[in-house]
């Protein structure tokens, strides 16, 4: 049984691991792994479809599968109910508004086969070095660790814990000023005083004569 595809008509409405890819770009075993982690926060604090601002979501990771977390979840970052703090963790904290309930879910290491192997061959993939079979069964054995992912039992691949805790601070909306350097309009909290003017981040990182994008 696949809970992820389709599923009962009364099941949960979240977005399906195509609609992931589609938003994503393309379909990796970071991006299943996101998946896996989203439908277990939802299930785990029964929330059935994604909608505004119920859930808020810290990631520790800034990988694939932060985007199957907004897809699924709904906590984005645009809506300030995604925090990513990218302490290179493969895990993912979920604060429920309406419940209270908070839980954390860490990817556990194990369970994928032949992980040095992939890794060995990704070196050699993203160098340039590898031959066009090398290349063929790095794609291979990335699919193939995809469908697993996919279709592993949640406890060969996360763990979960509830714990007490509340959602960080919700984004304030900040008074604009004029940087005194570009003249462009920035969010007050985000400004430094250099030299004794109010300027944005870019410029205090730039000096007098910062190189604009
Ligand atoms: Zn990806
Ligand atoms: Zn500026």
């Amino acid at each position: 049984m696949c809970e992820n595809h389709e599923g009962a008509r009364s099941g949960p409405a979240y977005p399906t691991f195509d609609e992931c890819v589609r938003f994503h770009g393309h379909s990796c075993p970071g991006l299943a792994t996101g998946y896996r982690v989203a439908t277990a926060a939802m299930r785990t604090l029964g929330v059935d479809r994604p909608y505004d601002e119920e859930l808020v979501c810290v990631a520790e990771t800034d990988a694939c599968g932060v985007d199957a977390v907004q897809m699924v979840t709904g906590c984005t970052a645009g809506k300030g109910n995604l925090v990513i703090r990218d302490w290179g963790k493969h895990a993912f904290s979920f604060f429920s508004r309406e419940s209270g309930r908070a839980i954390r879910i860490l990817v556990k290491n194990s369970g994928i086969s032949g992980r040095s192997a992939i890794d060995d061959l990704r070196k050699k993939v993203f160098s340039g070095t590898a031959t066009p079979d090398e290349e063929a069964t790095f794609r291979g054995m990335m699919a193939e660790t995809t469908r697993y992912l996919l279709s592993a039992p949640e406890s060969n691949l996360l763990e979960i814990r509830e714990f007490t805790g509340k959602p960080p601070e919700k984004a304030r909306i900040f008074a604009s000023v004029v940087c005194e350097v570009c003249n462009e309009p920035v969010a007050d909290a985000r400004t430094k005083i250099v030299g004794g003017r109010r300027v944005c981040i870019p410029c205090s990182l730039a000096g007098e004569s910062p190189e604009r994008p």
